[in-house]
């Protein structure tokens, strides 16, 4: 097992994303060189606790607060420039130092204009009771426009000349959905042009092609990790769609999101949670109501990251995380929030899906989906406070039992148990 061979590392969700992605990308970049977001935009945040604070990240990689850590955003995230600026400044309040040097954005990821955040939220008011739970911050549309191609990049930020004269176009098409559609009021082409100058000098120095970056960056033998936002479930083409998020949130994206379709991963970390959470609308089988949920909730601390909102939970669902494992190409599993089912005297898990009378554990898609109902079983909790463990042999043999169970059921080996929030609150297994 020479070191090459874990040169190139995802950092996935297996579930409907908070998994703890950041936490454990916070953790893990330690040994590693770079980190790269390769999809999504600010509809999501990572949640960082660690010797310098509490952040929540939407859009800059979580590796952002080690300081010999290079990150990047890459080609297939979409940017709020606004929301990037607000970050940036965030994190530098706090103290944490940010320079071209150390942070790298893809000349062709995609900018989400202040016109897609308004018919984000145009066409949720228009659905009303059928509404997509969509976070409203643009996401949609501004894939849509990138499909479209009626999208700007942050490279054209360079060439603003060029960047104008496409943007009148654009403007111009946008305004008759805006008008005709919706009847709201039109965009200015002028305000458009002066949003985009005014981070083009703010952001201009960070620009770069970030791809032949990381390629030189690899041949160097430099360590590269990829950071995912959401989880499977919530994958353009293998999630709950159309519940799903509007980029391809799995592994296997990751080298082409990041800009280097030429190498492969070398392995793939799957962030899978001890219970379930999902934010907003869609199918969510597993789903606990009343106070069950509520406790579970606030155990958790199941609020959303990015928008506050409560998140929906759930017992650990075997039949989603399965597929999640499989969709991520999961080599090993970081298993977290472990503690917070501490106080269960009996631990319910979701083991198969019955859709109208017929067991299975295959993840269903569409209509069946919509019709699944849980199987549960349920296991021995623990029920003492497993958050000082930091050696396998200090978890309780219950704990132990249901890593063991889980990994069972899923197929995958769990080689991470997180225990807390901050940095150093894990158990590494053998
Ligand atoms: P992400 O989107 O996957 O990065 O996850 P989020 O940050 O949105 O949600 C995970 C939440 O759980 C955050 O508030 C984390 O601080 C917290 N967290 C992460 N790992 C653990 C853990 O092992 N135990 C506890 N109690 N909290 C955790
Ligand atoms: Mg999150």
């Amino acid at each position: 097992m020479g070191e090459r061979l874990f040169m190139l590392t995802a950092i996935t969700g297996i579930n409907w994303g908070d998994e703890g992605k950041g936490r454990m990308v916070d953790l893990l970049s330690e040994n590693y060189d770079i980190v790269v977001r390769y999809q999504g935009g600010n509809n999501a945040g990572h949640t960082v606790i660690n010797h310098l604070g509490k952040f929540i990240l939407n859009l800059l990689p979580s590796g952002i607060l080690r300081e010999n850590v290079v990150n990047v955003m890459g080609n297939g995230m979409v940017v709020d420039l606004e929301h990037l600026d607000g970050e940036m400044q965030r994190l530098v309040d706090a103290g944490v130092k940010i320079s071209p040097d150390h942070l790298k954005i893809s000349d062709r990821a995609v900018i989400c204009m202040p016109y897609h955040k308004m018919l984000d939220c145009l066409e949720e008011d228009r659905l009303g009771d059928a509404k997509f739970g969509s976070t409203r911050r643009g996401i949609a549309p501004v894939y849509g426009d990138k499909y479209m191609k009626k999208a700007i990049r942050m490279g054209d930020l360079l060439h603003p000349e060029d960047m104008k004269r496409r943007l009148k176009g654009i403007v111009d098409w946008k305004n008759l959905t805006i008008t005709g559609v919706y009847g709201a009021e039109p965009v200015s082409y002028e305000d458009m042009c002066a949003w985009l100058m005014k981070y083009a000098e703010k952001f201009g120095a960070y620009i770069c092609d970030t791809g032949k970056f990381l390629d030189e960056a690899e041949n160097a033998g430099k360590k590269i990790m990829f950071e995912a936002q959401l989880g499977a479930l919530r994958d353009i083409d293998f999630g709950i769609y159309p519940y799903t998020s509007s980029s391809s949130t799995i592994g296997a994206y990751a080298p082409i999101g990041a800009g280097i379709p030429n190498h492969k991963l070398t392995n793939s970390i799957g962030i899978m949670k001890a219970y379930s959470s999902c934010v907003g609308e869609g199918p969510f089988t597993c789903e606990l109501f009343g106070e069950a949920a509520d406790r579970l909730r606030e155990a958790g601390g199941e609020y959303g990251a990015a928008t506050g909102r409560p998140r929906r939970v759930g017992p650990f669902d075997v039949v989603a995380s399965k597929y999640g494992c499989r969709m991520q190409g999961a080599d090993e599993i970081a298993l977290t929030k472990m503690d917070v089912l501490s106080y269960l005297d009996e631990i319910p898990v979701c083991t198969a899906y019955d859709i109208d009378g017929r067991i299975t554990t295959d993840f269903p898609v569409g209509a069946e989906l919509d019709v699944a109902k849980p199987v549960i079983e349920t296991v021995k909790g623990w029920h003492c406070d497993i958050s000082g463990c930091r050696k396998p042999e200090d978890l309780p043999k219950e704990a132990m039992d249901y890593i063991r169970y889980i990994e069972e059921k899923v197929g995958c080996k769990v080689k991470y148990v997180s225990v807390g929030a901050e940095r150093g609150e894990y158990v590494v297994l053998d």
